[in-house]
């Protein structure tokens, strides 16, 4: 289908705002509060998804970039009319892409809002001037400062058939500078923040290994192969031998969710 036949058939089907194209009166949910405010940072991306809800690309800029100025109006608007708004959304294309995203993120958390950012976690990240301006942020908001990346799915394979060859092991860096979670024979860079997390047993990354670097909380994870059970009694043991360590436990795969 032509894209001009694509939204003949969209004009067609959404004609009414009550009514849907078979008759049957569509559904409504009544707007109670603005609870959480959406921004689409622009539909820019440094990669290009099968399935993309905004058909995002390196070459799509149909929605161009929202600026500082923009938002803060929206902001101020939140503050003027005291609406309850507890948290601002950051989505795209890849909000990272953004030239003001440091800045904007920095507007909402300082007017005490929570701030969530849909991210890759790839390039656009992991550059110099963003991960120091997230930790920066980090330190003057704490947890307040949410970063969701898109994962969509464990393996390498599938994760590439949506998103495309060479995604999965940026985003795996990403997510890994994000949490730290630190594996056997690699170099870390990254150590202070917030959370680190350990998969143990792992030989030649023993929990005393890091429990001296800057973390605020220190998780033990059980490692998840055909010895779970006594990983996990293992991991459980030494949380209660080693109380600065607490245990974290995969519950998705607990309830059956692999
Ligand atoms: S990373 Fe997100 S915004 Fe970018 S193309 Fe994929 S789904 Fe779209």
């Amino acid at each position: 289908m032509t894209e001009a036949a694509l939204l003949q058939t969209r004009k067609e089907k959404f004609r009414d705002p009550d009514w849907t194209a078979s008759g049957e009166r569509r559904a409504q949910v009544r707007l109670q509060a603005l609870r959480m405010l959406w921004i689409n940072t622009g539909s820019l991306c440094n990669i290009e998804c099968r399935n993309c809800y905004i058909e995002s690309s390196p070459e799509n800029d149909r929605l161009a970039y929202v600026n500082r100025g923009e938002v803060s109006a929206f902001l101020d608007e939140i503050e003027r009319e005291a609406l309850p708004t507890r948290e601002i959304g950051f989505t795209g294309g890849e909000p990272f892409m953004n030239p003001d995203i440091l800045a904007m993120l920095g507007d909402a958390l300082a007017r005490g809002h929570f701030a969530l950012v849909l991210t890759n976690a790839m390039q656009p990240m992991q550059r110099p001037r963003i991960k120091s301006g997230l930790l920066g942020l980090r330190e003057a908001h704490g947890a307040r400062l949410v970063i969701r990346v898109s994962l969509d799915h464990y393996g390498k394979a599938l994760h590439e058939e949506e998103r495309g060859p060479d995604t999965y092991d940026k985003t795996v860096e990403g997510i890994d500078w994000l949490c730290v979670s630190p594996k056997a024979g690699t170099n870390i860079v990254q150590r202070r923040g917030d959370e680190l997390k350990l998969v143990y047993p792992q030989t030649g990354a023993g929990p005393e290994r890091y429990a001296g670097q800057d973390f605020r909380n220190f998780f033990l994870q059980p490692m998840d192969n055909p010895d779970r059970a006594a990983n996990t009694a293992a991991a459980t043991r030494y949380c209660l031998e080693h109380p600065q360590w607490r245990l974290s436990l995969q519950t998705h795969k607990l309830i059956g969710i692999r």
